[in-house]
Parts: C-alpha cells; sequence; structure tokens
C-alpha cells in the first residue's frame, strides 16, 4: 500500500497479527490449498454477493477437515454431496482426506459484505447521473480480509491460483487479477474470466467495476501495461500516466528479474481507502491520482504508480511470514519508488526527500518514539520510510554490485514463497561473505534512528550540503547571513534552497529582507513563488503588484495562498482579487473555488441572491457524490462559517459511516460537538429521522 505527502495513511492494518500466527500454525501445516475458481455475482440493490466455489487443496498429513476463512456469510450450501459446514467465521471442508492426495470441493454461498468490498453510489441520495464515476464496486483485501466476500485464506503463508469468472450488467467494465481467458455477452450481462497463473496470498486479490475507458502500451519487454481512465477525465490521461512506462522499464531493469506477472493494470477508484494497494498485476489507485497538468508540479502519481508497482515484486512475489518482517514490503517498495523519482526527476530531489524522512524519524528518535525495523507494530513512517533508509544504507555499504546481486538472488531463490527478514539477511551473508550482524543491530532492531550514518549519506549531495549549511543558519539574525542568503537566490535558483531563504525571511521586513524577497520574486522560479505565496501573512504594501501576479500562475497550491493572503491584506482590492479567480476550480478537491466562496461569502458588495448561490454551492459539496477529500474541505470551511444547512447536516451524518476512517471521525467528531451546541441540538433531533441507524445511536452515547 502506500502513503503519500498529501494523503497520510496510518498502518492499521496488522493489529491483527497474533490470532494470524496462532491459526496458521495450525493449518498451513496441515494443508496446501492450490487453487479457488470462483463464480461471482454481485447483487447491487441489496449489495450482496452470490458465488460459487471449486476449490482444490492436498493435505500434508493425513487428516478429516481444513478450512477456508469465510468471514461472516450468510448462506453456504455444499454442492453434490460434499461434506461442508459453516462455523466460526470458517468453511470447513470435511472428508477422509490422506496426505498428498488431491481433493476438490464445490459449493454456493452468500454475504452481504461490511468489508474488504465496497458498493459505491448505488443506493445514494444526491447522485448525479452525468458522471460516469459515480457508481462502482471495488476491493481492499490487505488489512480487510478477501474473506469477507470470497471464502479464502486470511494468512499469507498459503498461497494459490485464483480464477475469477464474474457476472455484471453489459454497461460496465470488470477487472481483476491475471489475464482475461473469456468475456461472453448474453442479453444485458457479460461475463469476465480473469485467471492467475502463478500463487499469490489472497490479500492480494482484487475486483473493481466501474465505467472507465481503457489505454494500453506494452513495456520494452513486452507485458501489456492496462491503464483505465473515467471518460470525463481523459483529457488527464497523459498528466496522469505519462511516465508509467518509463518508470516500469526503469523497474524492470533495476530490480534485474522480469516483471513476474502477465500484465499489469492500474485502475482509478473513487474514495479509496489509500493512496494505491498492490494487487497482483492490478493496482488500484484513489482517483484522486487523476491530475491535469497543472496539478503535476504539486501532486502527481509518479511515487505512488513506482510504489505499487515495486510491490509486485517485493510483497507479491516474495511475501512476509507474518508483520515483524512487513519492511520487506514497503521499505522495497519505498526504496525503489524513490530510485524511480530520481530517475525522473533528479538527484536533488531524491537527496531531499531522504534528508525529510531522516529529519521525521530523528525526531521520532528524540522523543524516546523511534521503533526497532523489525516489529509486528511499526508506524508507516518506520516500515516504509525507516525500511527505505536501512535498504539505502545497506546499497551504501555493500556497493552497487553486489546489491543487485543482492535483490535478484532473494527474489529467485524465494519466488512464490514467504520469507522473514534473516532470509533476506542469509542472501546478504552468501552474495558478500560479509557478516550483517552489525547492520542489522543499527538499522532493523535499534530503536535510535542511526542519524549520523545517514546524514554521511545525505551529504554525498553538493546541494544538500549546502541546504544544510543554510538550514543551520535559522535561528540566526539576518546581518549576518544575508550573503548566503542572497548567493542561494542566484540564478538558477536550487527550489529547495529557495524555499529554505523565503522561510528563513518570514516575518522580517528591514531592508535587507525586502531586498532578498524581491530577488526571490524575480527568480521566477515555481516552488519559490508558491512558498513566497504562502508564506507572506504580511503582504508588504510594494510587492502587491507581484503577489497579485500569482493570482495567474499554473499552481493551483501557489494561487490558493496568494488570493487568501491579497485579501486579507488589502481590504479595498478584495474584490478586485475574487474578479481575478471566480473561474478558477483548483485540484481534485476544488481548493481555489472552496476558499473562493468562503471569501466572497466574507466581502461586502455581493447580492443577496449571489450569497446563498455560493453557500448553497459550498453546501453542495458535502454530498456523497464528491470525493471525500472535497467533502471533508467543505465541512472544514462551513465549521469555519458556523453555518450549515439541512442537507449538509444530513450528509455530516452520512460521512460518520463512511470507510476512510479518518473522514468518518472527523463527521462523526463535528456532528457530536455540534449536536451538544444548543443552537444545533433541535435541528439535529429533528433531522435525526432520516440518519443511519450507526449515527443515530452515536448522538446518544458519550
Ligand atoms: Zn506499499
Amino acid at each position: 500500500m502506500y502513503m503519500s505527502q498529501f494523503i497520510k495513511i496510518t498502518s492499521l492494518i496488522f493489529s491483527f497479527c497474533a490470532s494470524i500466527i496462532y491459526s496458521r500454525a495450525q493449518q498451513k501445516d496441515l494443508v496446501d490449498f492450490k487453487t479457488i475458481e470462483a463464480h461471482i455475482q454481485l447483487d447491487t440493490i441489496n449489495q450482496k454477493v452470490f458465488g460459487k466455489i471449486d476449490v482444490l487443496f492436498t493435505p500434508l498429513k493425513n487428516t478429516n477437515q481444513v478450512y477456508l476463512d469465510a468471514q461472516k456469510m450468510e448462506t453456504v450450501t455444499p454442492i453434490k454431496d460434499a461434506k461442508v459446514e459453516y462455523k466460526d467465521n470458517k468453511i470447513w471442508l470435511k472428508g477422509d482426506f490422506k496426505a498428498n492426495t488431491a481433493y476438490s470441493f464445490s459449493f454456493n454461498y452468500s454475504t452481504t459484505p461490511k468489508k474488504a468490498l465496497y458498493f459505491w453510489g448505488w443506493d445514494a441520495k444526491n447522485i448525479d447521473p452525468n458522471s460516469p464515476n459515480h457508481k462502482q464496486i471495488w476491493t481492499q483485501g490487505q488489512g480487510k480480509y478477501t474473506s469477507n466476500w470470497l471464502p479464502s485464506i486470511d494468512d499469507m503463508n498459503d498461497k494459490i491460483i485464483f480464477t475469477l469468472k464474474i457476472d455484471f450488467n453489459t454497461d460496465y467494465q470488470v477487472i481483476s487479477n491475471g489475464s482475461l481467458i473469456h468475456k461472453t455477452t448474453t442479453n444485458t450481462t457479460t461475463t469476465w474470466v480473469y485467471q492467475m497463473q502463478q500463487p499469490m496470498s489472497s490479500y492480494l486479490v482484487a475486483l473493481a467495476i466501474g465505467k472507465y475507458l481503457k489505454k494500453e502500451e506494452k513495456s520494452a519487454s513486452g507485458v501489456p501495461l492496462e491503464n483505465y481512465i473515467y471518460s470525463d477525465r481523459i483529457t488527464d490521461y497523459e498528466s496522469t500516466f505519462n511516465y508509467h512506462k518509463k518508470v516500469f522499464d526503469f523497474l524492470e531493469t533495476e530490480i534485474g528479474i522480469p516483471y513476474p506477472w502477465k500484465i499489469y493494470r492500474q485502475v482509478p477508484v473513487r474514495d479509496f481507502l489509500y493512496a494505491g494497494m498492490e494487487n497482483t498485476a492490478c493496482t488500484l489507485f484513489s482517483d484522486d491520482f487523476i491530475v491535469d497538468t497543472n496539478t503535476f508540479d504539486d501532486q502527481n502519481f509518479v511515487n505512488v504508480s513506482a510504489h505499487e508497482l515495486a510491490h509486485q515484486w517485493f510483497g507479491n512475489i516474495i511475501t512476509e511470514t507474518d508483520s515483524n518482517h512487513h519492511w520487506l514490503h514497503e521499505g522495497f517498495a519505498t526504496y525503489f519508488a524513490l530510485l524511480a523519482e530520481k530517475e525522473l526527476f533528479g538527484e536533488d530531489h531524491f537527496y531531499y526527500k531522504l534528508y525529510e524522512s531522516a529529519e521525521q524519524l530523528n525526531h521520532q528518535s528524540d522523543l524516546q518514539k523511534g521503533k526497532a525495523l523489525v516489529t509486528p507494530k511499526g508506524s508507516s513512517l518506520t516500515y516504509y520510510q525507516h525500511g527505505a533508509w536501512a535498504i539505502v544504507a545497506l546499497r551504501n555499504n555493500i556497493g552497487d554490485a553486489h546489491f543487485k546481486k543482492v535483490v535478484q538472488q532473494f527474489l529467485t531463490t524465494h519466488q512464490y514463497k514467504n520469507v522473514t527478514t534473516y532470509d533476506f539477511l542469509s542472501i546478504v551473508f552468501e552474495v558478500t561473505g560479509k557478516d550483517t550482524s552489525e547492520f542489522a543491530k543499527k538499522w532493523l532492531h535499534n530503536t535510535t534512528f542511526p542519524a549520523g550514518e545517514a546524514l554521511k549519506i545525505i551529504t554525498q549531495s553538493e546541494v544538500m550540503k549546502r541546504y544544510l549549511q543554510l538550514a543551520g543558519e535559522r535561528t540566526q539574525p539576518l546581518i549576518g547571513k544575508y550573503q548566503l542568503l542572497s548567493d542561494a537566490l542566484d540564478f538558477p535558483v536550487n527550489p529547495y534552497l529557495g524555499q529554505e531563504v523565503v522561510a528563513q525571511l518570514q516575518g522580517d521586513f528591514s531592508k535587507e529582507a525586502l531586498l532578498l524577497l524581491e530577488k526571490a520574486f524575480e527568480s521566477n522560479q515555481p516552488q519559490v513563488l508558491q512558498a513566497l505565496a504562502n508564506s507572506l501573512t504580511t503582504i508588504p504594501k510594494a510587492f502587491e503588484p507581484k503577489m497579485a501576479l500569482l493570482l495567474k500562475a499554473d499552481s493551483y497550491a501557489t494561487v490558493e495562498g496568494a488570493l487568501y493572503n491579497l485579501w486579507n491584506n488589502f481590504e479595498a482590492k478584495k474584490m478586485n482579487y475574487l474578479q481575478a479567480t471566480k473561474n478558477l476550480i483548483g485540484f481534485n478537491d476544488k481548493n481555489i473555488r472552496t476558499l473562493w466562496l468562503v471569501l466572497a461569502l466574507n466581502t461586502p458588495g455581493f447580492s443577496t441572491t449571489d450569497r446563498t448561490r455560493f453557500f448553497n454551492e459550498l453546501n453542495s459539496y458535502t454530498a456523497p457524490n464528491h470525493h471525500y477529500r472535497l467533502r471533508s474541505k467543505a465541512f472544514e470551511y462551513l465549521k469555519l462559517l458556523q453555518s450549515y444547512s439541512d442537507q449538509s447536516l444530513q450528509n455530516l451524518a452520512l460521512g460518520a459511516t463512511h470507510p476512510n476512517w479518518r473522514f468518518k471521525k472527523n463527521c462523526s467528531t463535528t456532528l457530536k460537538a455540534l449536536y451538544a451546541n444548543e443552537k444545533y441540538t433541535q435541528r439535529i433531533n429533528r433531522l435525526s429521522a432520516t440518519f443511519p441507524n450507526k449515527v443515530k445511536q452515536l448522538l446518544t452515547t458519550d
């Protein structure tokens, strides 16, 4: 999975590990499940799944029962005379099973999944019938258990070859793992058959259904690359996927093992729980990463896309035995994504990102909250950033040639199997002949981040040396560091140095500071301009025209900062700034438009009709047909305005049941706070008849 700069994900995924380990110890030594073929129908009205399963397994010991995990099934019916029993969220297959003999079982099942498979927009009110991305079904296996909709094995240690046959309305695309081996249409129903050739853990099974356009490219090695996009976002195809083929070719060469699956798909889905998920050969990602050209420099799909692709090796062909070794997935995926970015965006970007994560890890260490890397309960900072750092340090220690050999040998020795940190270290020893205990102690088991070694690596970059010298002056008065700051703004301005200078000038309006601000504006470096737009909360009058020009910048983050600060600083010109930006929308979360509405509502001079229109528009963005990030923003602004329409209060209640835990939490906290406020209690009581039952209960509990 992936966390990004603008979608922070915490890793709650592994909290159930203790129980997994226990049950695994019993079943994985007893039986090897070989194949699962599922024929699935989806009832979108009742949000139910109906399936038929054919399963093939080989007991490793004589036994009279084995099980498949199957969370909260409603019916389980054996086919023919199969002895099948459903008990304790498991489907027990019974018989007189002999070791090393193949057995097959068939049964039907039905369930209404509460998680792992999600129906979107099939019953929601306020739907936008013109939005092609409105109605979707998608799955998330990791952390949620695929067995909520598809009886399988929750334990990662039994890898299975899956075939999924899905019947669905012909107007939609059905997408899953593996090769599409059949597609047949009868009347209004199409049957899609997707087949894997190699085994994988059940958490990597994926299903996505929606209305998509598909574009196909081919990697240099001939792997079909299928990218999906909504028809109303086709103009953003290039800016979303433009580097994908290049990254694919780069990673295949860099990792040195051919891409292990037959095809690779990337499918955007709405309101996804994470940034992306590396289902085998079928990555699902948040449609927030469909970006236009103006968004690209601020937010793009490159890192997430490279990260999920790297998992196709690290995580999908080799898989951790348990969460202690989770860094072998996330550390490698984060590291290789960073290498891909280095290839595209250069060394400065690479070292700056390493520096940023070292800062975070070091800070955590300073607070005595550091974690060892080999742990079942790491945060995403641990598994992803610390994990990537351990790999950077290892490569720095053993050299490029040995490192590449280690990666290749690790992947080929353990392909389609499960691995531990020990397996990895053994390969390092085999390849290099070097004792790994010092490395393991320092980077894998130490709760203190090895900041000194990290610093040595970061300062291999000349730019980072200059950056750190500059950052070292943060607390010094301007008079002594003027020349250093001025030099950092010499053409061509490095964005990291330039931004650091602007940050150090904040709140300083001396003659020297104004000279440097002037130089910063004149650099015309987009990131430096963005820093100016956002950090000049007090704008010296002489800079008003220069700041007003930033309302025409390409970057939506720059425009947002400039608009807010200008509006706040120059009372008489408020209307001019609003006129200049009245047609701008911004990122997918409409950052400029929503800010504009709030500022307009607080600017004298608009008619009552206009003001009502603005208020209604802002409220409309809280509706469930919008992405939860836009809804969050709209709720935040309404909170600031202390003004909610009935509709937005109802939408807040719907938000309190959203599968994204953070959005859900924000909505429920806000709703409860409003309910406690006398001004809203009666209104909420009146509206609560329309609230979901869970939310009604929430209001009456503390
Ligand atoms: Zn990941």
